[in-house]
This record gives C-alpha cells, sequence and structure tokens, in this order.
C-alpha cells in the first residue's frame, strides 16, 4: 500500500466560500468637498452616498494591499492569529498537532545568517521546533513541485488552445501570469480588471498546495482529522499571512456517513504564517544558541530530502516558475531537451529578464522574468495596448524576487541589502540538487493515490484557485505605488 494511502476520500470535500471579515472605519471627519493636503488620501468621493457625510466607509480585509501603511481591524485580526504568540500558544496547548513547512527561502535566510547550509538550518530548525512539541516539520519546496506541474500542464493547456481556452471557464489567452506572488496578486484584484485578471494562473502557490496536502490528505496518514491539524508556514513575506486569509483557501467537508467530520465546519488550508525575521526572533528568544542544537532526522513525508540524505529542488530563489515551464514546453511542444543553465537575457534591468527559444530560426517561445512594481506597470501597460509578446511571464513584486521578501532577515551590520542578496542566492542553492519536478517521487505518490494526474478534475478542485476584481476602494486610490 502507498504511503499516501487516503484516510479522505476527494469527493467527501467540497470547496467553500466563507464570508468576509468586514470592520468599519469611520471618515466622520472628512468634509465633502474639501480640497485634500499634498500627500493626503483624497476620501470624499467615497463619502458622497445616500447616508451622506456620516456614513462610515466598509474596508474589509480584500483592501489590504500587505503594505503595513494602515491597519483596520481586520487586519489587526488577522495579524493576530498569525503571530508568534499564537503560535505558541497553540503548541503549549497541544490542543491541536502542529505542523510546521518551511519555505526554502526562508530556509536560506536562516542559513545565510548563522553561515551554515541549508539542510543544516533545515536539521536545526526541526530540533528546535520539536523541543517545542511540533509534531512534523516539512519543506515547501515539496509542494512547490506540485505547482510547477500543474503550471506546466496549465501552460500546455493554453497554448494548445492557440492562446485561448476555456480553463475553469474563463477565456485564457498569453502570457499566462505566475500566481506564487500575493503582493501581485493582491494588486492585481485592487488596481486591474478582468481583462488581466483572467492571465492570472489558476494553480495555487506553494504554501497553499502545501495547506490543501495536509489538511486534504495527508494528515489522514498521520492518523489525524482535519480539525486536529494547526498548519504553520515560514514564508519570506508578510503577504503570505494576506494569502492565507483568502476565503478561496477555505474549505468544508461534504457529508457522508463514514465522515464524522462532515457538515458545516470550515477549515483554513495554512492556520498561521511566520516571516524569516520573526522566526529569527523566535529563535532568539527562546533557545540560548542555534548553532548548539542537533541536526535532528528530516521528516520525509513532505520534505525534498532524497535516499542520500541531500536535499533537492528547483532552480530559482522565485520558485524557478519561468526556467521550469519553459524547459518543459520546449520537450513537450517542439521536442529540444535544454541543457542547464538556461541564459536568460537582460533587458531594462537586472529585474526585467527574457528567455527564448528559436527553431529553425523563428522565436517559438517567449518568456519573461519580471520583478518589482516598476516593470510591473511597464509589463501591464503593454499587456493593455496589445505589445506584449510573452507567453508566460514570472512576476513577483519584490525587487530581485522571494530572496529580497519583506520578511526575510534584514541585513547584519555593515552588510549592504546588495551583498546580502548575493549571497542568499549562493547559499540558496548550497549543497542542494537541482531537480525535475516530475522526477520527485512524493508528488507522483500523491498523483497516485490521491490526485489521478497532472491537470486532472481533482487537481482542479484542489491545487487551482480563482481571482477576483474587488470594488475600487481606499487601497485602490493608492495606484502609483
Ligand atoms: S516576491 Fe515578495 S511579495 Fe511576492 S511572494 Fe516573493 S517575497 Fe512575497
Amino acid at each position: 500500500m502507498s504511503k499516501f494511502s487516503a484516510g479522505l476520500k476527494l469527493g467527501d470535500l467540497n470547496d467553500f466560500i466563507a464570508p468576509s471579515q468586514t470592520c468599519i472605519v469611520s471618515l466622520k471627519g472628512v468634509k465633502k468637498n474639501s480640497q485634500p493636503e499634498k500627500g493626503v488620501i483624497r476620501m470624499q468621493e467615497r463619502v458622497q452616498t445616500t447616508e451622506q457625510d456620516t456614513a462610515p466607509v466598509k474596508v474589509t480585509l480584500h483592501d489590504c494591499l500587505a503594505c503595513s501603511g494602515c491597519v483596520t481591524s481586520a487586519e489587526t485580526v488577522m495579524l493576530e492569529q498569525q503571530s508568534v504568540d499564537e503560535f505558541l500558544k497553540q503548541v503549549s496547548s497541544a490542543e491541536k498537532a502542529v505542523i510546521v513547512s518551511v519555505s526554502p527561502q526562508s530556509r536560506a535566510s536562516l542559513a545565510s545568517y548563522y553561515g551554515i547550509t541549508p539542510l543544516q538550518a533545515l536539521k536545526k530548525l526541526t530540533t528546535f521546533f520539536k523541543s517545542l512539541g511540533v509534531k512534523a516539520v516539512f519543506d515547501t519546496s515539496c509542494s512547490r513541485d506540485m505547482s510547477l506541474i500543474e503550471s506546466c500542464e496549465e501552460f500546455i493547456k493554453v497554448y494548445k488552445a492557440q492562446g485561448t481556452s476555456n480553463f475553469k471557464g474563463q477565456k485564457r489567452g498569453f502570457p499566462l501570469l505566475a500566481s506564487s506572488c500575493p503582493g501581485w496578486v493582491c494588486y492585481a484584484e485592487k488596481t486591474l480588471d478582468a481583462s488581466i485578471l483572467s492571465h492570472i494562473s489558476c494553480v495555487k502557490s506553494p504554501q497553499q498546495a502545501m495547506g490543501a496536502i495536509i489538511k486534504r490528505f495527508a494528515c489522514a496518514n498521520m492518523g489525524l482529522k482535519v480539525d486536529e491539524v494547526y498548519h504553520v508556514t515560514v514564508m519570506p513575506c508578510y503577504d503570505k499571512k494576506l494569502e492565507a486569509s483568502r476565503d478561496d483557501f477555505v474549505f468544508s467537508i461534504e457529508g457522508n456517513e463514514n465522515n464524522e467530520q462532515a457538515g458545516t465546519a470550515r477549515f483554513t488550508e495554512v492556520d498561521c504564517v511566520l516571516t524569516s525575521g520573526e522566526m529569527l526572533d523566535l529563535l532568539q528568544g527562546r533557545c540560548s544558541d542555534f548553532m548548539l542544537l542537533d541536526e535532528s532526522p528530516l521528516d520525509r513525508m513532505l520534505t525534498n530530502v532524497d535516499e542520500s540524505g541531500h536535499l533537492y529542488g528547483s532552480r530559482g530563489g522565485s520558485g524557478g516558475y519561468a526556467e521550469c515551464i519553459f524547459r518543459h514546453a520546449a520537450r513537450e511542444l517542439f521536442n529540444k531537451e535544454l541543457s542547464s543553465p538556461l541564459e536568460f537575457k537582460t533587458l531594462r534591468n537586472s529585474d526585467f529578464k527574457e528567455l527564448t527559444l528559436e527553431v529553425e530560426g523563428e522565436v517559438v517561445l517567449r518568456f519573461a522574468c519580471c520583478y518589482g512594481f516598476r516593470n510591473i506597470q511597464n509589463l501591464v501597460r503593454k499587456m493593455k495596448t496589445g505589445k506584449c509578446e510573452y507567453q508566460f511571464v514570472e512576476i513577483m513584486a519584490c525587487p530581485s524576487g522571494c530572496l529580497n521578501g519583506g520578511g526575510q532577515i534584514k541585513p547584519r551590520k555593515g552588510q549592504s541589502g546588495k551583498e546580502l542578496i548575493q549571497n542568499l542566492e549562493t547559499v540558496y542553492l548550497k549543497e542542494v540538487n537541482v531537480s525535475n519536478p516530475y522526477e520527485n517521487p512524493i508528488i507522483k505518490g500523491l498523483y497516485d493515490s490521491w490526485l489521478d494526474h497532472p491537470g486532472s478534475q481533482k487537481c482542479l478542485q484542489v491545487m487551482h484557485t480563482g481571482y477576483h476584481t474587488r470594488e475600487k476602494n481606499v487601497a485602490s486610490e493608492i495606484s502609483n505605488w
């Protein structure tokens, strides 16, 4: 029997959309026709409603850009739920089994800070977490392999439909835009229209893919029911907290006689997100010397560690989406096996790079990596004017990508930001074997025993998501950030 034999049946699962969290921000003091001072966001258009000037404006969590510029009560709730204090409360209460999934970017951030390898960092983290009472520590490079495979399948599907296809009921066209960065997704939903949103890949990010795997399937293999699990991720940015809070990632279990948990209960795929920096604070507060911690064996169930004990995973500090899909498309569509590593051509700046494949003198594949909002705005402008030639774009909100995420450990005294990024890029793959996601035995096991095959109906149900145009609201006033 496969080690991934199902305890939960997929037929028992049913997507569920939870109601939005809402808070009220009072704008009573804002006069309807007053001119805003320089630098003050103009609010009065929002208060000229039938309730007149005293009507409060509703701001939901969906309005949050995770910019830390303002804190609504919904944001406060979210931040309290996703804090080190809440994590410690959960482990000490022992009411639920706490499972932690560590991102490769956070692992690299800690490894760089302590001057060790990512493998050593993960092993020491495992020792630390288990000393607190955590049941298992996993690695989101593993779930990222599933996100990458699903993204490859999605790309081929759109390509074969020659740029348009009815995928999850939406008309799809090129370029397909990566979806793993919640900073970009959040920005797109609040400031761009449906014609751009329909280009965003429907595949869940590695964080949410891991949440779906653990809560909807793997917990049963650990002898746990879904409501007995508290799932924590360690991520490079605060935006991942916002991603975990999306209504799209809440699910319920459909009732049947075999399932005691069936009914109205709702479950989140990820309960708490800690940033790399918060992780460092926790380590410094709770253990006298991280370097003296033993290196525990890794939990292999959902960790990319091979038989000889080496970590493996995809290249690319932001997930390697462009490279992975490019290789797959070259192989599947043009029968070309590409050597490694691929050569990206730098365009306007180091955060805008291009990959092309030529066959008989003709460019047949044109991909790009586009990081930072300055480049994103240029790309969107090109899309709107019909001048974008790319078939796929790996979009990331942070300049330099996820290794430079806002939640990463800050540079040491005397170390510049540039030096830190260079160091992180080296450490990221130090003693980590670059691998093909399709060869990952854990992911193969998940498809065999749960999801059937890449791009299957089951995958569409649990590994894919959707996007929503948000009502233009307070946050969308900040349109030129
Ligand atoms: S690019 Fe930045 S905001 Fe986006 S997922 Fe990576 S770290 Fe988070």
